[in-house]
């Protein structure tokens, strides 16, 4: 992993993304802190860790204590999303909130005051290497104009699953800033080529 974390950093990608399951709220397991606090130690880059759990207002502490920057709870988890997202900022990480693609991103409306940014599931969380769902975009969109007639010009909206340079630009577009990278990166014959180019979507 730390071979990878490397490749990742002479591509030149920004922050180190970080998909935790816990076989409950998606049926996969992934890692916990150990392999986070691994993870730490190879890199300066901001890690980014997507807790794809049930009840991320028990695990926060944990993965914050562990090394995260940024924090991203689902909207669909069972907890008290706002207190989990206050206790993530009084921890003094970055809070962000993820929403499926199912869920309407109304819903995650009213926590915008909140976060510093908004993670569209761009797939069904669970699995790599599934393709993008180009109806998510019209949730970016919708997003992004709220957001900036709101009184939340800065937030991030970040979108995961499917990116690639043709869904990076759609999403770029539609109003994306974020874009993380799974499959189309780390298989692609030329990592350094892919990010360039999904950077310069951006
Ligand atoms: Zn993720």
């Amino acid at each position: 992993m730390a071979e990878e974390i490397r490749r990742c950093e002479d591509a030149g990608v920004d922050w180190i993304h970080y998909d935790v399951m816990d076989g409950h709220f998606v049926e996969q397991i992934s890692y916990g802190t150990p392999i986070l606090r691994s993870v730490k130690k190879c890199t300066s880059r901001p890690l980014d860790v997507h807790l794809m759990v049930e009840r991320p207002d028990q695990q926060a502490e944990y993965f914050a204590e562990a090394g995260a920057d940024i924090i991203d709870i689902h909207l669909e988890s069972s907890c008290d999303i706002g207190a989990c997202l206050k206790r993530i900022r009084k921890l003094g990480k970055t809070p962000a909130l993820a929403v499926k693609p199912n869920t309407p991103i109304e819903d995650a409306y009213p926590y915008l005051p909140l976060c510093d940014m908004v993670l569209v599931m761009t797939v069904e969380p669970g699995y790599g290497g599934q393709g993008f769902i180009p109806d998510m975009l019209t949730k970016v969109r919708a997003l992004r104009e709220y957001a900036d007639n709101n009184g939340f010009p800065s937030l991030n909206i970040q979108v995961d699953g499917g990116i690639n340079e043709n869904t990076g630009a759609d999403a770029k577009r539609a109003g994306a800033n974020v874009l993380v990278a799974g499959t189309g990166l780390f298989y692609a014959s030329d990592m350094k080529a892919v990010n360039t180019a999904l950077k310069g979507t951006l």
